[in-house]
């Protein structure tokens, strides 16, 4: 990597970014197409946030990710929100024009990329379960209703956040059918609408962060259609005991490395306008993480 006074600065901000795969990510999909860009690691303590967002102006940064904690509370520095970042309220990625800040959200859009690329699956018309309503599921469950879902179920830990997800969103979406379920009730209860969000789900979302531990929520994966696909955002590991058990089970799995390819693909478009390489992206973080 060649870098001179014309080199484009990007990079990824949080708190920690230590272990983030996005600049192995980025740097060779930059080095690749020969794009005199680098994509830098941006640690930023949460009292120099606002401090981080104006260096992004006056040192002509071109774009950043944005990661946990961040994703919420950058909006109030920006100038501007693509219509995905508004309707999710969150940001993870940023581009410079001429010093005024675009806020994007691809986290959604990635997860559906990532359905329509590796399954071949679209969303429109076909059934949700979605476990989690934290920030990585208000992307997608945005992006699966804004793609023409037919129904989205939704089961969290602390049902309220469930329960606020669905009221934000169900206005915008009137057409979308939406239900909420507790989480501890899909293995024991036999109610009507467990029935019905079982039987007829034809994609299953784990949206929270269990089995980045090995831990792994007890699901009734045998009380699933056998067409089922079951799809785990997290991606490190690649096997989380869910997908391992849906295996086992015989049910079509996907993990979340596809989707963190694609949200990043998303970004690269959106800072240099080229076409991001998807397929060499995903082998170098697949060589990473089976390392
Ligand atoms: P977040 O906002 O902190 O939300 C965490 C979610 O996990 C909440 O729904 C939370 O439930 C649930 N949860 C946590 N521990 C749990 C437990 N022991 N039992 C049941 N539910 C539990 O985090 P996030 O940003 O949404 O990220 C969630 C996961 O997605 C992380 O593993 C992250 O790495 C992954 N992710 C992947 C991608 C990708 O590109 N593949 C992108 C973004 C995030 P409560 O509401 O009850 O706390």
């Amino acid at each position: 990597m060649d870098i001179d006074g014309n080199t484009k600065v990007t990079g990824i901000l949080g708190h920690p970014v230590r272990h983030s795969l996005s600049p192995l990510m980025h740097n060779t999909a930059f080095e690749s197409l020969g794009l005199n860009y680098v994509y830098l690691p941006f640690d930023i303590k949460p009292e120099n946030l606002e401090g981080a967002i104006t260096a992004i102006r006056y040192m002509n940064i071109a774009g950043v990710n944005v990661t946990i904690p961040y994703k919420e509370k950058v909006i109030r520095y920006l100038d501007e929100l693509d219509t995905e970042a508004e309707l999710i309220g969150a940001v993870n990625t940023i581009k410079n024009v001429d010093g005024k800040l675009l806020g994007f959200n691809t986290d959604g859009m990635g997860f559906v990329e990532s359905l329509k690329y590796d399954l071949g699956f679209n969303p429109k018309g076909k059934n949700m379960l979605m476990i989690g309503a934290g920030g990585a599921a208000r992307g997608i469950f945005a992006s699966l209703c804004s793609n023409g879902a037919k129904s989205v179920c939704v089961t969290n830990r602390t049902s309220g956040r469930a329960k606020k997800l669905i009221e934000e969103f169900s206005d915008r979406f009137p057409s979308v059918e939406f239900s909420i379920l507790p989480l501890d009730s899909l293995l024991s209860s036999n109610d009507n609408t467990l029935k019905y969000c079982l039987n007829s789900t034809d994609l299953l979302i784990n949206a929270t962060s269990v089995g980045m531990k090995g831990d792994s929520l007890t699901l009734p994966l045998n009380r699933l259609p056998r067409g089922v696909i079951i799809y785990d955002i997290v991606y490190n590991p690649l096997k989380t005991p869910l997908l391992v058990e849906a295996e086992e089970t015989g049910l079509t799995t996907q993990n979340g490395l596809s989707m963190l390819v694609f949200q990043g693909a998303l970004s690269f478009k959106i800072w240099t306008d080229a076409d991001p390489p998807v397929k060499l992206m995903k082998e170098t973080l697949v060589k990473k993480l089976s390392r």
